[in-house]
């Protein structure tokens, strides 16, 4: 296998526990039956609890990656009588201006930086819009936004409000209810530790009324929610990362529920944070979550080539940036099945690969 001996904090896919990787190891049972149909149902309602999603939601199982997510919400949920506010702070705001211009949904291109929104009364563009769409996390960058404030800001102005939450939930706070969140997107390979290839959709009833009739087949949501109250998905699902899912929700519960796993998250971070302050990596971003750390290299050394060393040199992966950045800024995850000695791994090869003592 690639990469199995390696230690792993690239932000997706990220370390899933043992628990995990057991059931993946497993034959796929076949799945439209009744007992199936109990998997999807206990996935649904881990979910809906977990992000305090107002009653009457509900989930849709895509077996696709994040991106499909995104776009099946615009697909479903827009029209091109909306005029939606596009937060774009990075690659992932930046995929979904891209979508709405594929789609044709009339949209602003709100681009943002060195801000997480807490005051985004004032610095959003004087328009009337009817829906607002963000990123929580901005994996791109490691950047995270002010979901209180995005959320009454919603709420003041009636705006429909689409958050993906694909590198966030579970290791930093989200609350539909609290930040009025109409619908969410959740990815099987960030925070939840899980293989890539589910994703769900959650719809709040503000955003089940909106579901339309869409020019799709695969994408469309009346087909899902219709197949849903059965249990079941019109088409053959992630059936064992469904599995993994119910098992990965129920063993967040046992751990102390999403709080703690959040908790966790946070105690990592900081750990990680505090340990690497005397090498020259600086933080890239002051709105850091709890999932993920950006670094910025300050000794002039190139960051490709710091991602670079610690794979072959030490076992380590950590992410790379793209584009005008690959130079500048590396990432390093904090999501899935982390403990303060595994970091210390990355933390230690660090300090080996700059020959400075870990005091
Ligand atoms: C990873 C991620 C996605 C999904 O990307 P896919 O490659 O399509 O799974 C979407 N949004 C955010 C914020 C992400 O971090």
């Amino acid at each position: 296998m690639i990469y199995e001996d390696f230690a792993i904090f690239t932000p997706g896919p990220v370390k899933m526990s043992e628990e995990i990787l057991a059931i993946g190891a497993k034959q796929t049972p076949y799945f439209r039956n009744d007992k199936f149909s109990e998997v999807t149902f206990n996935c649904e309602k881990g979910l809906l609890k977990m992000l305090n999603a107002p009653k009457g939601s509900k989930v849709i199982f895509l077996t696709a990656s994040g991106t499909a997510g995104m776009e099946s919400v615009v697909m479903n949920l827009l029209t091109d009588e909306d005029k939606a506010l596009v937060i774009n702070g990075g690659g992932f705001g930046g995929r979904f201006v891209d979508i709405c211009k594929t789609h044709k949904i009339p949209h602003t291109d709100f681009k943002v930086q060195h801000t997480n929104l807490s005051d985004i009364a004032t610095l959003a563009p004087n328009e009337s819009f009817t829906s607002l769409i963000v990123n929580a996390h901005e994996t791109s960058v490691g950047h995270l936004y002010d979901l209180n404030a995005l959320g009454s800001y919603a709420k003041k102005n009636d705006l429909f409000f689409i958050v993906d939450a694909i590198s966030m939930f579970v290791t930093d706070p989200i609350d539909m209810c609290a930040q009025n969140i109409d619908t969410v997107i959740i990815s099987s390979q960030k925070g939840l530790a899980l293989p890539p290839g589910l994703t769900m959709v959650v719809l709040a009833p503000r955003a089940l009324e909106k579901v339309q009739d869409i020019n799709s087949l695969y994408f469309n949501f009346k087909d899902y929610l219709h197949n849903g109250e059965r249990g079941q998905t019109p088409y053959t699902p992630a059936v064992t990362i469904m599995l993994q899912l119910e098992a990965r929700l129920m063993q967040i519960e046992r751990d102390g529920g999403v709080k703690q796993s959040i908790t966790l998250a946070k105690e990592i971070a900081a750990y990680f944070r505090e340990n690497i302050t005397p090498l020259p990596l600086k933080p890239y971003t002051a709105y850091m979550p709890n999932a993920m750390t950006t670094l910025t290299p300050t000794d002039g050394k190139s960051a490709i080539d710091i991602v670079r060393d610690l794979e072959n040199d030490y076992k380590v992966m950590v992410c790379p940036n793209g584009g005008d950045q690959r130079d500048m800024i590396f990432r390093v995850s904090h999501m899935g099945a982390m403990s303060k000695a595994y970091t210390d791994l990355l933390i230690d090869a660090l300090y080996d690969y700059y020959g400075m003592q870990r005091a």
